[in-house]
Parts: structure tokens; C-alpha cells; sequence
């Protein structure tokens, strides 16, 4: 949705026109075929102006707050749309995802998905799946082990964002740095406690694990995720997309 610039003095367009005389408008319709103010001012008071949402992103796009942190450099992933129903609360982008801009474009993501038994199709049409992780950089490796998110982001940018996120319907928290931001004081000690009190919380919110390869164990462990939560998840996910 685009809005329109404001003219000068404060006056919206609609303004201009409701306090000018009739006489002078079809003057001026007849003169100019955008029909509502002179021509020489009509281009520059109505130029559309980016929306809420586009006007955010790029400037999330252009953050270089935590540069000097992140040694492959600054390139924010975000995934959003402001028509989307699911918002996806993970980590940080890992290295593929740091060098496609693609988010959930690798074997955690097709994990992700067959968790919410959705194709990518619908998975990667921004009107269903937003994607707004609490990091939007890479933040590098150490050991082999992704890094944490930079603690400077989802401070900086979520307030900002998630008012924005009108239509989202069902959050999905992905580890637990998404977890302790969203959930705040209702998170558990550990992710396992927090997922397993997945009942405690609203329906349009659900803590999970990581998708990632390295939970494997935790899932063979916890046979309930598999048996209670994700029919649960997939009935939320498919009534949010309905
Ligand atoms: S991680 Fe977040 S705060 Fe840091 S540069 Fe990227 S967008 Fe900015």
C-alpha cells in the first residue's frame, strides 16, 4: 500500500481540493489531466512515498550498527510482507543463508518445513511466511558452532518491526534467544522446559527448538515433539494460512 506525500502547510491533497471553489477545480481538471492540482506542484505533492513497512527494511537493509562484529560484514536478511500470517521468529542467518539472502534456504529450513508441513512454494510466499530472525546478520562461526545472534539487533530493530506485522496471526519462536526476547519472563530455564510448556502459552505463539541437525538428539530424546506438538503446529499453521 502506498501513501501519499503530504503538501506543504500541512494540508493533505484532499485538503487543497476541499478548500479551493468548485470553479477553480474544474478549471484546473479541465487543465490537467491528473486532475487535483496545479501541474506544476501536482508531481511533486504526490509523489508516493514508500509504506511503513518498505521504509523499514531498508533501512534495516543499510544498518551497519554492529559492523565491526561480524566478520563477513553486514547483510541483513529480512523476509517480510505486511499481508504475511505466520512470522517466524528464529536465530541469525547461518553462512548459506549470509551468501543466497534466502532465509531458511538450507537443510534446517526443509526440516522447518516438513515441521509445518509446508512446501516451499508456500513457505516463501511472503503474503504467508514472514521471516524476521533475532539477528538479521550472520554472525560467524566459532568452534564450527554458529555464533549467537548480535545482542544490538532485536533491541534495535523489533520494537520497530513487529507493530508493523499487522496480519500476523501465529508467531513461531525458534530457539532460545526467540524464545527469551518474545516469551520475556514466561520462558523456562532451558529451551527443552520451554518448549515442553508449549501449552501454557496463547495459541498464536509456539516456542520450538532449532531445526538444525545438531538437535537430532534432542528430538530422539523428547518423542513427544513429534507425537503432540507438530500435529498441534500443523492444525495452527494451516488455520493461520486458511
Ligand atoms: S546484526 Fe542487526 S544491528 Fe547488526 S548490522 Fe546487522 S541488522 Fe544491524
Amino acid at each position: 500500500m502506498k501513501v501519499w506525500a503530504e503538501t506543504s502547510s500541512a494540508q493533505t491533497v484532499g485538503q487543497v481540493l476541499s478548500d479551493q471553489p468548485r470553479g477553480w477545480l474544474d478549471k484546473e481538471r479541465e487543465r490537467d489531466h491528473l486532475g487535483a492540482v496545479p501541474r506544476s506542484k501536482s508531481l511533486k505533492r504526490l509523489a508516493p512515498q514508500p509504506a511503513p513497512l518498505d521504509a523499514l527494511v531498508a533501512e534495516i537493509r543499510a544498518c551497519r550498527v554492529c559492523a565491526a562484529s561480524l566478520p563477513h560484514g553486514p547483510a541483513p536478511v529480512i523476509w517480510v510482507h505486511p499481508d504475511a500470517r505466520i512470522l517466524i521468529a528464529g536465530q541469525a542467518p547461518g553462512r548459506r543463508v549470509h551468501e543466497s539472502g534466502i532465509p531458511w534456504n538450507d537443510p534446517s529450513g526443509d526440516r522447518l518445513r516438513q515441521w509445518m508441513n509446508l512446501d516451499r512454494d508456500r513457505f516463501y510466499d511472503r503474503r504467508n511466511i514472514a521471516v524476521a530472525a533475532m539477528g538479521f546478520c550472520y554472525p560467524g562461526t566459532v568452534n564450527g558452532a554458529d555464533l549467537p545472534p548480535r545482542p544490538e539487533c532485536a533491541p534495535l530493530w523489533r520494537p520497530r518491526l513487529l507493530p508493523l506485522m499487522r496480519s500476523v496471526k501465529l508467531t513461531l519462536l525458534v530457539g532460545g534467544y526467540a524464545h527469551r526476547y518474545h516469551l520475556r519472563s514466561k520462558a523456562k530455564q532451558t529451551l527443552g522446559e520451554t518448549v515442553r510448556a508449549w501449552r501454557e502459552y496463547p495459541a498464536n505463539v509456539m516456542p520450538l527448538p532449532h531445526p538444525s541437525w545438531r538437535n537430532t538428539g534432542w528430538l530422539n530424546r523428547n518423542p513427544w515433539f513429534e507425537k503432540e506438538l507438530l500435529p498441534v503446529l500443523r492444525r495452527r499453521v494451516k488455520a493461520a494460512l486458511a
